[in-house]
């Protein structure tokens, strides 16, 4: 398999190259050049190997359509390593819950930083180790958060040889719960830095940084942003695992509906589809920041302004543009590489939007593409947790709650619909507090870790003195035995 530019890059490059990259020289995301197909019996050996194997197996059997540079033997022990039981706290890894009538939910949040971001980060963390040893090479990973992205990096970079992680947040802007959960790790290649700032400002940081081109080289900066297509990858395997789950014939077709943000997950579903799993629709459901609601109801696609970015009670949505949606428009344009330059090199660079609502393009979304949407408010959340928890027993985050009611928007007769569950409740407590008057429970794992110690460095809001930093740890580990 070998991988391609969305802009037209002439290069063509395998698994292993772009596993360690962000964008591709001409600034494109990377896509295979083709996807793989999945026929009838081959979907029928899948839902076999995960109900008798499980799901490292799966996974195996899935991604080695795609990844054909690491042996066989090893990429089956990297999964089977990175999808266990005690990771994960289930044999079944992503287990579906019935909700309601046609209404089922998935649980990818019982990863070790309860959000979904583990199920592709824990992959990456063995991949990026294996890769760096096969090369002998290190790699110095530099991130900036407001949550739930950093936290799942350094839980699956703790530990890993070759590995360094640098991770920017916004001093005392996250919740106590996340915060503790990353200041806490005490593993020598994790480095918190608390930014006085804002989330913009470190990624300013970063971005000044990464720019500084002599800096990266020589410090080898790398990131594990959701435009990775290895995260992609690892992701396409919950959808199928969802759909053998609530099925029980090959030809049977599910729903699902995604929380979203960047358009990592819900990218995923919509390579699964390509693939030929019998998915009918992908919902794709926003809170305030409605960029991705707005383009599937009207073809207009416009990237928001800081003023125009909302903080809202499902923060890990607050976007102002959706960094994974080219890879879609790619394809929506029958993959007119020099089209979507257009669109994304230069319209949205100079007007900060583009219009596909005229025909075909933008009515394929729907038609061909299976893509539909809807909105969620604080409100709506509120509710939605306050009702699911009542009539079912069932305690939701708030993410999941945008999913569960844009769901519910676009139930079909006879088409299970498969709600994403993306976090789980006690990551955002306050809200859970609002909405029902109690706190949730915390897994015993968790108790008191606010109380543990803390290893954080809290810097200004300056990118020298983060080099600064960067270069004191890596010159000091270099001189170690
Ligand atoms: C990251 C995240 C999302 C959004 O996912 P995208 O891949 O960015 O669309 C939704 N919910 C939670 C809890 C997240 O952490």
């Amino acid at each position: 398999m070998r991988y391609l530019s969305t802009r037209g890059h002439p290069e063509r490059r395998r698994f292993s190259d772009i596993l360690l990259e962000g964008l591709a020289p001409d600034g494109g995301l990377y896509l295979p050049e083709h996807y793989p197909r999945l026929e009838a019996a081959d979907l029928a050996r899948l839902r076999r190997t995960y109900h008798e194997q499980g799901y490292a197996e799966l996974a195996f059997q899935i991604l080695s359509l795609y990844i054909d540079d690491i042996p066989a033997d090893d990429l089956r022990a990297l999964l089977r390593r990175t999808y266990t039981a005690e990771v994960f706290g289930t044999g079944e890894i992503v287990p579906l819950r019935h909700v309601e009538d046609g209404l089922w939910l998935e649980g990818l949040s019982n990863g070790p930083t309860l959000a979904f971001k583990d199920m592709a980060m824990q992959l990456l963390g063995q991949l990026f180790e294996y890769e760096l040893a096969r090369r002998g090479e290190t790699l110095n990973i530099l991130g900036a958060t407001s949550g739930d992205t950093g936290s799942a990096a350094e839980y699956a970079m703790r530990g890993k040889r070759g590995i360094r992680v640098f991770m920017l947040s916004p001093h005392g802007r996250m919740s106590p719960f996340q915060q503790a959960q990353m200041y806490s790790l005490q593993d020598p290649n994790i480095h918190n830095i608390a930014i006085e700032g804002v989330f913009d400002d470190c990624q300013d940081i970063v971005k000044a940084v990464s720019a500084d081109l002599a800096f990266k080289r020589r410090w080898r900066i790398g990131t594990v942003n959701s435009i990775n297509w290895a995260r992609l990858l690892a992701q396409v395997v919950y959808y199928v695992a969802g759909w053998i789950q609530a099925t029980e014939h090959d030809d049977q077709r599910v729903s699902f509906a995604v929380p979203s943000g960047n358009f990592g997950n819900v990218c995923a579903g919509h390579i699964a589809r390509m693939m030929g799993l019998p998915i009918e629709r992908l919902v794709v459901a926003t809170n305030e920041n409605d960029v991705l609601d707005e383009f599937f109801r009207t073809g207009v696609y416009r990237v928001r302004g800081s003023a125009e970015t909302h903080e809202t009670s499902s923060p890990s949505m607050d976007i102002s543009k959706a960094s994974n949606f080219e890879r879609f428009v790619f394809d929506l344009l029958g993959r007119d590489a020099a089209a979507t330059q257009r669109l994304f090199g230069e319209a949205l660079a100079r007007q900060g939007r583009f219009d596909l609502s005229q025909p075909p393009a933008f009515a394929e979304a729907r038609a061909r593409y299976g893509f539909v949407s809807g909105r969620s408010t604080h409100a709506n959340r509120i509710a939605t947790i306050r009702d699911v928890w009542q009539r079912h027993g069932m305690l939701i985050d708030p993410h999941t709650a945008d999913g569960v009611k844009v769901a519910r928007e676009h139930l079909q007769p006879g088409v299970p619909m498969i709600v994403l569950e993306t976090a789980l409740p006690i990551k955002f407590a306050a809200t859970i507090v609002e909405a029902l008057g109690r706190e949730p429970e915390r897994p015993a794992r968790f108790a008191g870790i606010e109380d543990l110690p803390k290893r954080v460095q809290v810097m200004p809001a300056d990118a020298a003195r983060v080099k600064a930093y960067i270069e004191t740890v890596c010159s000091e580990g270099s001189r170690a035995p």
